[in-house]
Formats: C-alpha cells, structure tokens, sequence
C-alpha cells in the first residue's frame, strides 16, 4: 500500500485503524512527533533554562522519548538540559538488562544517566518484597517505591520538569482500573496538579504504544523485548488485555476512553483545586495520609 498522505507515493509502514490512514516511515514519524509536542503544550509548557529528568527504563518508551526530546523536538533548543533517572528495582533476570539498555541509549545521546536501587534506598529489592509473600500483587509495591525515587532525586537534583514515558494505552489502562475500583480521588489525581513535587508531563499520552514500538524501531534506537516476570500478576495485565481486544474490535476505543476522561475529569474534585497533601510522620514527605505509602512498605518489610 502507499501512503496515503497527499501526493507521497512512499510504501505505508503502518495502517492505523482507527484514523484509516496508511503511513509511509516520514510521514509516521513527523505523525508521532506532532502529536508529542501537542500532548506537551497541552500538558505543561517546556521553559527556558529547564533542567529536565526524564524516567528511563531502558524499554521502547522511555528510550524512543528520550531519543525524540534530545535529537529531534528539542535538539536546537541549547538553553535545555536533560538527564535521565533509572531505577533498579531488584529483579532478578530482568531488571539488569534494560538497565544495559538504558546506560547505552543515554550514552548515545550524551546524557548523564543516574541509577538508584531499591536495595541501596529502601535496603531490599522487589524481589525480597515478593518472596515475603504479600497479598498485593508486586505491581502496587513496585509502583510505590519508583515514585518515590523519582520525585526524591528529581527534586534533589535540582529537575525543574520531570518526563514519564507512560504512553496512550498505559494511560487508558490507569484510567479504567480506576473506574473498576471505584477509584474517584485516584482517577482526579491523574490529572491534578502536585503543588510539592516537580510538575511532570507526559509527552506520549496520546501515542499507541504499538506505535512507540513501531518509532523505535523505524529511528533505529536499540530496544528490549524482554518482559517484567511480575507483570502477569497484576490487575493491570487483565485490563490491558481487555482493552487491546476492544481496540481489535473497535478501533479507536483508547483514544475514545481517553477523551471521555478528559472531560470527566474537569469535574473531579481532585483536579478543580490544587491539591494540598500531609507530610508523612515518618519520612516527612508529602504524603495523602499520616503516613505515606512508601513508609507502609518499609514498615511491613521490617
Ligand atoms: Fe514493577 Fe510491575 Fe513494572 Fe515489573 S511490571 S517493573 S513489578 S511495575
């Protein structure tokens, strides 16, 4: 098939189902870009001098979005400075190697790239967390903790914006396991503002991630198919499951989903006033609660 794009006449690398475009690799690529920099004005303007961390997996996501900032949306923009956090969560057989990942594509784009351990910071791994045996699933721990390092050290190194690479279907996946569960001070805070943390943005809100892949792949950045061996076991897998064949059969369901939310949420408490968070009585962190999630975890681990 050719792209469909005025008078190209280039071989379509993807047909998007739902917008019912075929896409030659230029097109996709300026495609994916633009809707990067809207998803970004949309959410929070990049400012002049910004220090900006961006959180690095060394998966198809975070790399392809470093990648996109620092040698494509931004690569003409010197006043700016990236540098990439990552986290070692402590699991065994997976972990270790998109670290690699991440250590070489930061390399690659000449980036500082800090790692922090959950064994280092919490003194345990998600591993041990796991062995205990716990109702939740690793998932809810893990989630916690990453947080945690992310906005500690982003603070602490001075970020004045920090970038997530979660991307549309991560987005819809957290929207609707938050309906699932009743979840209405969650599903607000998606959106709200973190008066005490450095504002964050998600610049692949909008992007499939079958089409993060698909970027990745076309600009040639090295990426793992390697998968989490706890990623099975949580609520998430199931939705996401869901939600992939909704969008088989009915595609454009997760950009439908999203734009629901969008307007839902205007009328969330959560997101109509700026929310104003406790400190934690054992750490001192802002926190929702007496004390925080973060301090729960180290308390039952202890
Ligand atoms: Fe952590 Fe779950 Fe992601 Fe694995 S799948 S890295 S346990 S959040």
């Amino acid at each position: 098939m050719r792209c469909s794009r005025g008078k190209c006449t280039n071989p379509a690398i993807i047909y998007q189902r739902y917008s019912g475009l075929h896409l030659c690799e230029p097109h996709f690529i300026a495609a994916v870009e633009r809707k990067v920099k809207k998803a970004m004005r949309k959410q929070l303007m990049i400012e002049y001098g910004d220090r900006i961390a961006v959180a690095l997996s060394g998966g198809k996501d975070s790399s392809a979005l470093l990648y996109m900032l620092k040698e494509k949306i931004f690569h003409d923009r010197n006043d700016l400075e990236f540098f990439a956090i990552a986290v070692d969560e402590g699991i065994k057989g997976f972990r270790s190697a998109t670290l690699r990942n991440a250590e070489r594509v930061a390399k690659e784009l000449e980036i500082d790239c800090f790692i922090y351990s959950f064994a280092h910071e919490f003194g345990f791994t998600l591993d041990e967390i796991v062995a205990k045996g716990f109702d939740q699933a690793p998932c809810t721990f893990c989630g916690v903790l990453r947080r945690r390092i992310l906005d500690v050290k982003a603070k602490e190194m001075g970020a004045t914006k920090v970038v997530t690479a979660h991307n549309l279907d991560d987005e819809v996946q957290t929207i609707l396991i938050n309906y699932l569960r009743g979840d209405i001070e969650r599903l607000g805070r998606l959106q709200g503002r973190r008066a005490e943390f450095v504002p964050r943005v998600k610049p692949l809100r909008d992007v499939y991630e079958k089409e993060v892949a698909l970027y990745a792949f076309a600009a040639g950045i090295p990426i793992h198919t390697i998968h989490c061996p706890y990623a099975s076991l949580s609520f998430r897998s199931t939705v996401k499951s869901m939600l992939n064949e909704l969008e088989r059969k009915h595609p454009g369901t997760k950009y439908s989903l999203l734009r629901g939310y969008a307007r839902v949420s205007e009328f969330l408490p959560a997101v109509q006033t700026e929310r104003k968070l406790l400190r934690c009585e054992l750490c001192g962190e802002a926190s929702a609660s007496r004390i925080c999630k973060a301090c729960e975890i180290i308390g039952k681990m202890n």
